[in-house]
């Protein structure tokens, strides 16, 4: 049995008009470290949950992307975190959404569904699970990061004239991982700051399972990037899902069909990462670029960031 792991570090890339070879390279160098440490786990034939919350784990401790370190700011000034988990072979899921502290918020979603009896909690509920969980907090400067700042600042500054920024890496983005181990169990994890300058207590897709998150052995583990309210109002995770069980599609068709058919017409900019019960991969988008990978047993790790 072979295992696959795919991960994303958003949709909301840098337009490829603004990117430099330096950021390049560091996004290229940060989704191969997070694939790394996913690796690392289904190597030694550990659990497809291990490998996408050690993936995730390495994402939100990289500033460059949005979540954990480096989330983006809502239109207040504060920073408000969601993230998910999913296991597809118990159906089990916990999350958090609207956080503030812990370093991983991913770690905080997975204590939410191994430590208590639900499935998504916010507020003071869900930190004091983490904190029960032993896990490590963060305080406004290590979350802080420069251009998440200068982004919100723009963002506020256009919505004073009446106008909406043009450009996906100053509005939003998001980080997941999803995986098949060796034993054939599937699993998907997604982390986000949101969307900049959203408003306080604003959740989007990440938390909500069947949305920005889902997994289930019997077709796939999705985890999607792109405008939450949209994926949302889709339930666009749950829908590949769906698609597969109901219609027979395969991963690629029922993955395309949502982010190209469902999504894009509806003013849903994004993309997912997928990941089918035989290891195959899918990794659509309808924008200009998604940070993104993958690996397979046997083979090399590959990162993308365009067409
Ligand atoms: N889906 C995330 C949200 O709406 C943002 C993103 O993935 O770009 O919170």
């Amino acid at each position: 049995m072979t295992y696959a792991l795919a991960i994303h570090g958003g949709a909301g890339t840098i337009l490829r008009s603004k990117m430099t070879p330096e950021k390049e390279a560091a996004y290229h160098a940060g989704l191969a470290r997070a694939l790394a440490a996913g690796q690392a786990v289904l190597d030694e034939g550990g659990a497809a949950l291990d490998a996408v919350v050690a993936a995730v784990c390495a994402l939100e401790d990289e500033p460059l992307f949005n979540a954990g370190r480096g989330a983006v700011y809502t239109s207040d000034g504060t920073q408000e975190m969601d993230a998910a988990v999913m296991e597809g072979a118990t159906r089990r899921a916990g999350a958090v959404a609207g956080i503030f502290g812990p370093r991983n918020p991913v770690k905080a979603a997975r204590a939410v569904m191994e430590r208590t009896p639900h499935v998504l909690l916010i507020g003071e509920g869900a930190l004091s699970v983490a904190r029960e969980a032993e896990l490590p907090f963060g305080d406004a400067d290590y979350f802080h990061t420069d251009s998440r700042w200068d982004a919100l600042q723009a963002t506020l500054a256009m919505r004073a004239e009446g106008r909406e920024t043009d450009d996906p890496a100053r509005r939003h983005g998001t980080v997941g991982a999803v995986a098949r181990d060796r034993d054939g169990h599937l699993a998907a994890a997604t982390s986000t700051g949101g969307m900049t300058a959203k408003a306080p207590g604003r959740v989007g897709d990440t938390p909500i399972i069947g949305a920005g998150t889902f997994a289930d052995d019997a077709t796939c583990a999705v985890s999607g990037t792109g405008h939450g309210e949209i994926f949302t109002r889709w339930t666009a995770a749950a829908e590949v899902a769906a698609r597969m069980r109901h219609r027979g599609e395969s991963l690629e068709q029922a993955a395309s069909h949502v982010v190209m058919q469902d999504l894009a017409p509806n003013d849903g900019s994004g993309g997912l990462i997928a990941v089918d019960a035989a290891g195959r991969i899918a990794m659509p988008f309808n924008c200009e670029g998604m940070y993104r990978g993958c690996v397979t047993d046997g083979a090399d790790i590959r990162t993308f960031i365009y067409r």
